[in-house]
């Protein structure tokens, strides 16, 4: 696939935005001409949420399942098979803690991983 064609599938990709008070969910573009887009609610008015482009929006009244959608949310995850994500997104909000603590793992920069060594080995010389 040449560059051309790449960026132009890429543009057409429509993200979920969630509506986490009506618990709903509506396909947007993030991005128009360059802009970054915020959308709201058509029905309360909220400003929605973007989910990314692979959530799988839970139906209104699976409570459980939006629970862990905002847990997820608040904790920063989006909805991307190539983020920084370890892995299949968690089932249920059980499943959420230990998906949160392997991401933040796999996100630690060489930075803060060389900042980690120099606290252990100054732990260790004193
Ligand atoms: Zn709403």
């Amino acid at each position: 696939m040449n560059y051309r064609k790449f960026q132009t599938r890429r543009s057409n990709i429509k993200f979920h935005y969630a509506c986490f008070a009506c618990r709903k969910s509506f396909k947007h573009k993030p991005v128009i001409d360059g802009e970054t887009l915020t959308y709201n609610c058509p029905d309360c008015g909220a400003e929605l949420c973007n989910m990314g482009p692979d959530l799988k929006a839970p139906k209104k009244h699976d409570f459980k399942q939006w629970k862990k959608v905002i847990l997820l949310a608040k904790n920063g995850v989006c909805f991307y098979s190539y983020s920084g994500n370890p892995g299949p997104f968690p089932k249920n909000i059980g499943e959420v803690p230990r998906f949160l603590d392997e991401r933040r793992l796999k996100l630690r920069t060489g930075g803060k991983i060389l900042l980690d060594k120099i606290k252990n080995s100054q732990c260790r010389a004193r």
